[in-house]
């Protein structure tokens, strides 16, 4: 499942090809995905591309180039103004198992595509074995992009309080998208290792100076995956089908019964709220 690093990564990739580029045709092939191929999106140019969480975020300009929309209204009737005419944004959330590729040539599309946009330099194509991918747009708000760390700038006695109102280990507080987006099983097992907290730990039990530990640790993890392109331990791919490199760095995660890289103690496996946690009980307390 793409976290917060992957998303980034697939952004930044985005933002490097589409600013500029004209849609020329949308193929919706999954009506699941909750979009339809009359959204009024071709025609459009791309400005940006931005991570909202871990929303891909596609932000577009009016369709000022078609002639039937921006040229001059015939009659004298009431004209309803066209959802066409506003500024639009398309929100891509690729849950468990989307994944996107830029293709720029004839190849075949791969299997499980579920949407194609093209572009005149290529297309860009959603890939989604298990169609829990959703793909929605909507008239352009003025939202910020997200900072790589979420928990930058967050004030440690607010986590200790926001905390202690939730009764969940502090690994799933980590993962509650609630609290914290875009970080999930992986980097809440290494940036807890990080910070040397057991990730069995009521959330509400961590002192502001532990809460310290833990935005220095993720202010260390997250932006070292996002420049590594993610995490490939199962199916992650970035933007061009290249696997990502940040598993070389993983300290905890998925290193059962391997040595501790810092104290030699064995990695051990627990689950919390059914999902496999990895941590070393020398180095986390
Ligand atoms: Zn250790």
């Amino acid at each position: 499942m793409p976290e917060l690093p992957e998303v980034e990564t697939l952004c930044r990739q985005l933002n490097e090809i589409l600013p500029g580029e004209k849609i020329l045709a949308v193929e919706v092939l999954d009506p699941r995905l909750g979009t339809t191929e009359d959204e009024g999106l071709d025609g459009r140019k791309i400005e940006r591309v931005y991570r909202q969480g871990k929303y891909i975020r596609i932000e577009m300009g009016k369709r000022s180039q078609d002639p039937g929309i921006s040229g001059p209204e015939k009659g004298r009737g009431k004209i309803k103004q066209k959802p066409s005419d506003d500024r639009l944004t398309a929100a891509l959330h690729l849950r468990m198992t989307g994944r996107l590729l830029w293709q720029t040539g004839s190849e075949p599309a791969p299997p499980y595509t579920r949407l194609v946009i093209s572009f005149a330099a290529g297309r860009l194509i959603l890939i989604d074995p298990r169609r829990f991918a959703t793909f929605c747009v909507r008239p352009s708000e003025t939202a910020p992009a997200l900072v790589e760390n979420p928990l930058e700038g967050l004030p440690p006695h607010h986590l200790k309080k926001t905390a202690e109102k939730r009764r969940l280990p502090v690994k799933s507080f980590l993962m509650d998208q609630r609290f914290v987006a875009g970080i999930g099983n992986i980097y809440a097992c290494e940036i807890l290792y990080h910070a040397g907290i057991d990730p069995r730990r009521h959330a509400g039990s961590l002192s502001d100076a532990e809460w310290r530990k833990v935005q220095k640790a993720s202010a260390a993890v997250l932006p070292r995956a996002v420049e590594c392109r993610g995490t490939t331990v199962s199916d992650w791919r970035d933007l061009f089908g290249m696997s990502g490199e940040n598993q070389n760095h993983l300290e905890v995660y998925s290193r059962e019964g391997k040595p501790c890289r810092r104290c030699g103690g064995m990695i051990q496996r627990t689950k919390i709220g059914g999902r496999g946690t990895w941590f070393c009980p020398i180095c986390q307390k």
